[in-house]
Order: structure tokens, then sequence, then C-alpha cells
């Protein structure tokens, strides 16, 4: 894991502190330009989110919320049952949102059309066409500790890229957290957790 950290780390320095395209595109966009979508069946996944028009790359879809939780609220809450393991979406280092009914039924996939931003901003980071299911990759929200180590999911997106099991973001092949963090497409939390990876590996 060490190795890949510091393959991440150097990722960083050819980003941060740089407006990309889709940042600056993504803050001077209105609410009137956001796009609409719908839930519906997304077959064997179940329910999921849809695209009811076409979106151009770089426009913002949604803002993902629910309660915010610290990493022990939600342990205490998997171990009781009242949290999915799967559904909290990491924010900070130490902190979560319990999504809410809508923001959770966001699917994952392994070469996913749209990418989480700031703390839990959605947007397309490709074109998509009206009626695509609009996914992001779980893998790139997490970020790796003893906990994330403990967790991972099976995944059958189907893509050609699919690694079969989702973990955290050492999991995701290096070159394609580059392709995000070439874009600014990580949230803010993991940008600051790649950059001080860099800063540990001199
Ligand atoms: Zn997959």
């Amino acid at each position: 894991m060490k190795k890949n950290l510091a393959i991440y780390g150097q990722v960083r320095t050819g980003f941060v502190g740089r407006s990309t395209y889709l940042r600056e595109n993504f803050d001077t966009m209105s609410d009137t330009d956001r796009p609409n979508i719908e839930i519906k069946s997304a077959g064997c996944k179940g329910q999921g989110v849809f695209a009811t028009r076409a979106l151009p790359r770089g426009c913002h879809i949604y803002t993902l919320s629910g309660r915010r939780m610290t990493l022990l609220q939600i342990v205490v809450g998997i171990v009781a049952s009242k949290i999915r393991n799967d559904d909290p979406l990491q924010i900070g280092r130490f902190l979560y949102l319990d999504l809410d009914a809508i923001s959770n039924k966001f699917n994952h996939s392994c070469d996913p059309n749209c990418a989480i931003m700031r703390d839990s901003d959605l947007v397309t980071r490709r074109d998509i066409m009206a009626g695509e299911e609009l996914t992001f990759d779980y893998s790139l929200t997490v970020r790796p500790s003893f906990y994330s180590w403990m967790w991972h999911m099976s995944c059958q997106c189907g893509s050609v890229r699919c690694r079969k099991r989702i973990g955290d973001i050492s999991s995701v092949p290096h070159n394609q957290v580059e392709e995000s963090a070439s874009d600014g497409l990580l949230q803010n939390y993991m940008i600051e957790h790649l950059s001080k990876t860099k800063k540990s590996h001199g």
C-alpha cells in the first residue's frame, strides 16, 4: 500500500492549487443550467439515477446530502444495523455523510460518467446521453485507513475496467487516479490527503 500511495502522491503536484477546466465550469454554472434527473430501476443493481436529457462534460448534477456523522458514529450505526455499511459517503478523514434516500441511489461504476468534487457535488466527467445511468467510482471517495482496509464491495458494473472488488482509493489503478486528479475530479479532502501523502514520501 505504501508504494501505491507514493504513486498517488506524485499525482498531486500536477493539480493542487491549479484551477482546471472542470472546476471553473462548475463554479460558473447557475442553478437553472443544472440538469434534471430521475430515479428508476437499474436492473440487478436495484434502483439508479438516470439523466433525463443529454449533459455536457463538466456539468453539476446534484449535491449529495445526508446527516453529517463522525467515523465513530458511523461505526456505531453499522454495528447497531441502523446504517448500511456501503451507504455513508466519506467527506473528511473522520467525517461522513449518512446519505439520504435520493443521494444513496447513485450507483458505482469502475468506469463512471460522473465524479464527486468538493465535499459531495456530483459532476459529469464526460458527455452523457439522455437516458444514461449516472454513476461515480465509490473507491475514489474512500481514504485508505484501518477501517477502509476492512471494507469492500463486490462489483459487476460490466465495464471493461471493472475491478470486481471495490475498495478504497488505493485499489484504483494509479493512472485512473491520475486521470481524475488532473481534471480536479476528486473531493477536497482527498486532494488534501494525496498532498500530505506526497509530502510524507518526499
Ligand atoms: Zn466494476
